[in-house]
């Protein structure tokens, strides 16, 4: 297959999509505002030191005079990709087929990449610089700095107090990223099919030279494989990295391309596929249902404010990746045939959220802490029409949903 030009490579190895998402998260997270506080603290550094000690105490550092032609290696990956910053590779003693980098955020601290010995003993030169490239591909794309940025932010309470749209675009905008390093580990390696094998090996944990057979079996496979995820015979799977025949087929495309507008037009199959896993039908509606019954509720007394429609879209946060872009899209269409198509799609898919739904039109109605008569006539009038519900599980909903908003006080 033909070698990669590295030049018109190195300008094209990062995806549209992931900037904008970078930029997205970056701009909510307020990250020029946090990173002036994050820069004068060494929370990070305490945060990976034990990753860095493990490191240092496991494994033996690779030098012009220890396991020179691992250190070649790492030179030759870095002169191809053009990156000058200085790394520390490490070679530590585990079978398993794996490798990792640690960006440094101090200039006069080498970044680390640490590769496992059961890799460098089952893949041939070509598909270690394929590795190598991919890791060094973290460091250029400074991958770090999003965890840099959410530990910071979140810290201990990272796992339940991240929004579920953020922790998607997370996701997301990591498996774009893996797709960006493997770009960064062909033009290491120089040519496609080192990364098809060590993508192989690293599937099967066997020695693509031995008893992989030809690379082409391995890239129809994987063609036959995206169909099945096309059609839905295949889910793909819940991860940071992107599914191994994506990752196949993006890097054939990358390296068959010289051409920047053809690759991106045959990377729009790629991308689809990440984005179409991320996407949940049910969270359509449910930003559907939020949009049209917060229009409704707001327009109960005939004008609809600012603070109603910030509200609304702060409730679609949790549905949707791009609330503002979203609301706008729905706002423009017939909400009552959204408001009732949403709902027949909602209650179909689960019938007992009928509860939470009249709920959510009740807290609309009562978020500015006052109750006008036409709006619990609208709200009395959906729970019978659209969810039939009787009086009293009417009732019962406006009374929680009463108790939570409104405390009772003692007066002294
Ligand atoms: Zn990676």
């Amino acid at each position: 297959m033909a070698k990669k030009d590295p030049k018109v490579s190195q300008h094209n190895v990062g995806l549209k999509l992931a900037k904008e998402l970078r930029k997205e998260i970056f701009d909510f997270l307020q990250y020029n505002a946090v990173s002036v506080v994050m820069d004068e603290t060494e929370f990070w550094y305490s945060s990976v030191s034990d990753t860095v000690d493990r490191i240092f105490k496991s494994s033996i550092r690779v030098s012009n005079e220890v396991m020179k032609p691992l250190y070649d290696m790492l030179i030759l990956a870095k002169e191809r990709l053009g990156f000058k910053e200085p790394i520390d590779l490490y070679v530590v003693n585990n079978e398993a087929i794996n490798a990792c980098a640690v960006f440094s955020f101090d200039p006069k601290t080498p970044h680390l990449i640490q590769i496992f010995s059961g890799m460098i003993n089952t893949l041939t030169d070509e598909e270690i610089l394929s590795i190598l490239g991919h890791e060094i591909g973290h460091l250029m794309g400074k991958d770090a700095e999003i965890d840099r940025l959410m530990d910071f932010i979140y810290g201990d309470s990272l796992d339940k107090n991240v929004p579920r749209f953020l922790r998607k675009k997370l996701q997301m905008l990591s498996q774009l990223n893996e797709i960006r390093c493997d770009r960064c580990g062909c033009i290491a390696s120089g040519t496609l099919e080192p990364n098809i094998t060590s993508q192989f090996t690293q599937m099967c944990g066997v020695n693509h030279d031995r008893f992989g057979g030809g690379v082409q079996g391995i890239l129809s496979r994987c063609s036959s494989n995206i169909e099945m995820i096309k059609d839905g015979r295949v889910q793909l799977h819940n991860s940071s990295h992107p599914d191994d025949p994506i990752r196949v087929r993006a890097m054939e495309i990358f390296c068959k391309n010289n051409d920047k507008k053809q690759m991106e037009k045959e990377m729009e199959e790629i991308v689809d596929l990440v984005q179409l896993w991320h996407k949940d039908n049910m969270d359509k509606h449910y930003a559907d249902f939020i949009v049209s019954a917060g229009l409704m509720v707001a327009n109960v007394d005939g004008k609809i404010t600012e603070e109603e429609i910030s509200a609304i879209i702060n409730d679609m946060i949790e549905y949707k990746m791009f609330p503002v872009k979203e609301f706008k899209k729905i706002a423009k269409k017939d909400i009552q045939k959204v408001f009732h198509k949403s709902v027949a799609a909602i209650l179909e898919n689960c019938p007992f959220e009928k509860d939470n739904l009249m709920k959510y039109v009740l807290r609309m109605m009562v978020a500015d802490h006052h109750i006008k008569e036409s709006e619990l006539r609208f709200a009395y009038r959906l729970s019978k029409d659209v969810f039939e519900m009787s009086k009293d599980e009417f009732s019962s909903c406006y009374a929680e949903v009463i108790q939570e908003f409104f405390h009772p006080r003692y007066v002294l």
